[in-house]
C-alpha cells in the first residue's frame, strides 16, 4: 500500500471494487422490469440502515438537495423553525430555511462543542409555536456529534414540532434508530457511508412528519415526495432514474447488511478511537468535545499551517485529508473514517501524516503512532 492513493475525507470516500463495477455495466432503461426490481430491493434494504419502517425517498441530488427536500416537503411560508448551528452544515440549514421564507431562530454553539438538549428545550419553551428543530447528527465541519436521542425525547412530546436530522455524515457509522428514537425526518447522502459517488440523497419521514407533508405549502417541484411516492408505488421514480447509482447502492447495501449494521458501526467506533489516540502521539490534538466516529478533527501543532500540511500530504504522499472551513481554516485537518476504509488505511494515514509533519519542521514518530493505534484497536 506504500504509495497507493488514499482518500481519507468525510465524503467522498473510497468505493469498494464490487460497487465500482456496477458503474461500468452497460446502460439499461429505467422503465424496465430489471430496473424496477433493483429499485424495489434498494428501497426495501435502505430502510434497514435508516432503522425505519417508513418509506425512504431517493433524490438525484447531493446531500444538500435532501436538506432542501426536508424543508420544502414539510413546512409552510412563515413557519417558525429552530436551527441548531454547530458548524458550517448547521449554517447551511439556516440558509435554506431563510431562502424559503421561514422564520428562523438560531442556537449558535461554539465550534467544537455540541448542543445540549437543555438548550433546545429552553428555545422550545420560549416559543411554543416552533414547527421544526433542525440539527446535524454529526457536524462534519468540526467533527462533533450532537445528542439526537435526547433532542428527540423533547420533540416527541410536542405533536406540532418535528425533529429534522441531517444524518449525511453519520448514518451507517453512528447508531441512529429513526423509529425507536422518534426522529421525524432523516437525510442521508450517497458519498458518505453508502460508499458511492456523490449524486444521490435519501430521506425518510415519520408518520408525524407525513401529516406535515400533507399540509405543507412551500413551493416544490423537483423534490415533491408526494409525487415521488406515487411513482415509487408503480415501481418507478418520478424523473429519470439514476440507474448506475441505484445499481451501486444495491451492491453497497448488500455489503453493509451482510457485514451487519451494528458491526459496521462498531468497526468505525474502534477505528476512530484508535486514530484519535494515535494522533495525540503525533502531536495532533483532537478538536471535537464529543467526537464523531465518522470524522476526526485534529488541531495542527503551533506553527504548522494545516492548509500547507494538507497540500503537502496530497502532492508528496498521495493522501487526501480535508482542511478546516471558515474559522478553522489553517488550524485543523479532518480525517474521515467511513466508506471502504479499514485498519490498514488508518495505519498508512498515520505514517504519511507523520512524514508530512516532519517535512514541515515538526518532528513526528509515525511507527510509534501506528503501534499506539494497534494497541487501542485490538
Ligand atoms: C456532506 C454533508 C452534507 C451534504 O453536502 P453535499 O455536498 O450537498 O453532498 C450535508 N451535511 C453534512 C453534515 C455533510 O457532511
Amino acid at each position: 500500500m506504500s504509495d497507493a492513493y488514499l482518500l481519507m475525507t468525510p465524503g467522498p470516500v473510497p468505493i469498494p471494487e464490487q460497487v465500482l463495477n456496477e458503474f461500468a455495466r452497460p446502460m439499461i432503461h429505467h422503465r424496465t422490469p430489471e430496473f424496477e426490481g433493483l429499485l424495489k430491493v434498494s428501497l426495501e434494504n435502505v430502510k434497514k440502515v435508516f432503522q425505519t419502517e417508513e418509506h425512504v425517498y431517493f433524490h438525484t441530488s447531493t446531500g444538500s438537495g435532501g436538506m432542501e427536500s426536508a424543508i420544502v416537503n414539510t413546512l409552510s411560508p412563515g413557519d417558525k423553525v429552530l436551527v441548531v448551528i454547530t458548524g458550517k452544515f448547521g449554517e447551511r440549514f439556516s440558509e435554506i430555511a431563510k431562502a424559503f421564507g421561514l422564520n428562523v431562530t438560531l442556537i449558535n454553539i461554539t465550534w467544537g462543542e455540541s448542543v445540549k438538549a437543555e438548550q433546545v428545550q429552553a428555545a422550545m419553551n420560549a416559543d411554543q409555536d416552533i414547527k421544526a428543530v433542525f440539527c446535524q447528527a454529526c457536524e462534519t465541519s468540526t467533527g462533533v456529534l450532537n445528542p439526537i436521542e435526547e433532542i428527540a425525547k423533547l420533540t416527541r412530546l410536542s405533536p406540532h414540532t418535528l425533529l429534522i436530522v441531517d444524518a449525511i455524515s453519520a448514518l451507517g457509522v453512528v447508531d441512529l434508530p429513526m423509529d425507536k428514537w422518534g426522529i421525524d425526518v432523516m437525510i442521508a447522502g450517497s458519498q458518505k457511508s453508502f460508499m458511492l459517488p456523490a449524486g444521490l440523497s435519501m430521506i425518510a419521514f415519520s408518520k408525524k412528519a407525513w401529516d406535515f407533508v400533507e399540509m405543507s405549502k412551500l413551493p416544490k417541484y423537483y423534490f415533491d415526495v408526494k409525487r415521488e411516492k406515487k411513482a415509487n408505488l408503480a415501481g418507478q421514480t418520478f424523473f429519470s432514474s439514476p440507474v448506475s447509482h441505484i445499481r451501486g447502492l444495491a451492491k453497497a447495501l448488500d455489503l453493509i447488511l451482510k457485514n451487519g449494521l451494528a458491526n459496521n458501526i462498531n468497526k468505525f467506533i474502534a477505528l476512530s478511537r484508535g486514530l484519535r489516540v494515535a494522533g495525540e502521539t503525533l502531536g495532533l490534538k483532537s478538536f471535537a468535545k464529543v467526537p464523531s466516529p465518522s470524522v476526526t478533527t485534529f488541531l495542527t501543532p503551533a506553527g504548522i499551517d494545516s492548509e500547507k500540511l494538507r497540500d503537502h500530504l496530497e502532492s508528496k504522499y498521495n493522501l487526501t485529508v480535508m482542511g478546516g472551513q471558515e474559522k478553522l481554516k489553517g488550524k485543523v485537518i479532518r480525517v474521515g473514517t467511513l466508506g471502504d476504509v479499514g485498519r490498514e488505511e488508518v495505519r498508512e494515514t498515520l505514517l504519511r501524516i507523520a512524514k508530512g509533519l516532519t517535512d514541515l519542521g515538526f518532528k513526528a514518530d509515525g511507527p510509534a503512532a501506528v503501534k499506539k493505534f494497534d494497541e487501542v484497536c485490538s
